[in-house]
């Protein structure tokens, strides 16, 4: 008999994945995040089209991250391996943590010393993992990780794993199942380009399966300072207040100029300016709370619309919040005024509201 219960992306679309079947999907019921309607946020930018957000901090450790953990962890478990490695801006580290503990397995993160936002360095902590700080970059990290996958017989599962692009593909077709087709334009933050790579994979797929009449035009957004594909030269040093996408020479770097190519889209940067201003923006005016790097897809699609490179009418938009806002609280709190102080008094208060 089967009940509605849902239980994460294998076992729902383990059929359409290149990954193995031999061993039980390590899961913690990740994917299936809503598609909300932003029709506010999309009058902020002019209005007159459709805007819907991804909120892929719904998932299980608060980012994307975990559709692709559930694949890598389970083919690393069919694979063999005792221990998982991976270099991480954060939330990586914090999704293999979680899924390697299920597992049963032993896990290491590399993390960025003090380049974390804080309810990262909490999870993978929580979870149990061995967490690393090095003196350098993610791409640093990167590099390490891959000679010690190399070397040994621990399995790496940053995103050049392919099996994480197996898993994060599927957000592609939920969007398509939720609206019945592919949106005219996907905008999403890019920082190793494992995300946006596997994307396209999935709208490839469902594309050549029937499932959707188009694909969408693919909108990507790069931090001003952690800008390497937009400017076609690796960034040695790259510095942004978004972390997650502080990436200078990222993994996927050719697949992701194949999918913006591919599609039509386009790729810009935006300043860590304007990246906080849409992630104010989003939370006030709809309610949703990501972390800094995922407002950059919005940041993206606000400069696309005000230079024309994007002409927005009529058009139905998809924007990727890739993490949630609560991981990364400090963003939120120490740019902002202190609240209030008042004496434990109604007439206090009365006067504090102004009424
Ligand atoms: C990992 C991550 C990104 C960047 O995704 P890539 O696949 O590295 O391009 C963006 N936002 C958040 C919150 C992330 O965790």
């Amino acid at each position: 008999m089967s009940s509605g219960h849902y239980l994460g992306l294998i076992h729902r679309y383990g059929h359409r994945m290149d990954i193995s079947r031999s061993v039980e999907p390590v899961s913690l019921c990740e994917g299936n995040t809503p598609l909300i309607p932003a029709p506010r946020l999309a009058g902020a930018f002019g209005g007159g089209f459709e805007l819907f957000l991804k909120y892929e901090g719904l998932n299980p450790t608060g980012s994307f991250k975990d559709r692709g953990m559930t694949t890598a962890i389970t083919q690393a478990v069919a694979d063999g391996a005792k221990a998982v490695i991976c270099a991480s801006t954060g939330n990586t580290a914090a999704s293999a943590a979680a899924y390697a503990a299920r597992a049963g397995l032993t896990c290491a993160v590399l993390v960025p010393d003090g380049k974390i936002a804080l309810g990262k360095l909490a999870g993978a902590i929580a979870y149990g993992a061995h967490v690393i700080a090095i003196e350098g970059s993610f791409d640093d990290g990167l590099r390490m990780v891959r000679e010690v996958a190399d070397r040994s017989t621990i399995a790496l599962v940053n995103s050049v794993n392919p099996a994480r692009l197996q898993g994060q593909k599927t957000a592609a077709w939920e969007i398509s199942e939720a609206l019945g087709d592919a949106p005219d334009w996907l905008c999403l933050p890019v920082g190793n380009a494992g995300n946006i790579s596997a994307y396209w994979l999935g709208f490839n797929e469902a594309f050549e399966a029937g499932d959707i009449t188009k694909r969408p035009q693919v909108l990507g957004a790069q931090a001003a300072g952690a800008a390497p594909i937009v400017t076609g030269k690796r960034v040695d040093h790259p510095e942004t207040a978004a972390t997650a996408i502080r990436i200078g020479n990222p993994a996927r770097w050719q697949q992701a100029l194949d999918a913006l190519k591919d599609s039509c889209g386009n790729i810009d940067s935006v300043t860590d300016e304007q990246i906080f201003d849409a992630y104010r923006l989003v939370a006030r005016t709809e309610g949703v709370f990501c972390e800094p790097s995922s407002a950059a897809g919005l940041a993206g699609l606000k400069k696309a619309i005000e230079n024309g490179v994007v002409k927005p009418e009529g058009k139905r938009f998809v924007a990727i919040l890739t993490g949630h806002g609560l991981k990364d609280p400090d963003s939120a709190v120490l740019n902002a005024p202190a609240p209030l102080r008042i004496a434990a008094d109604t007439d206090a208060l009365l006067k504090a509201l102004n009424v």
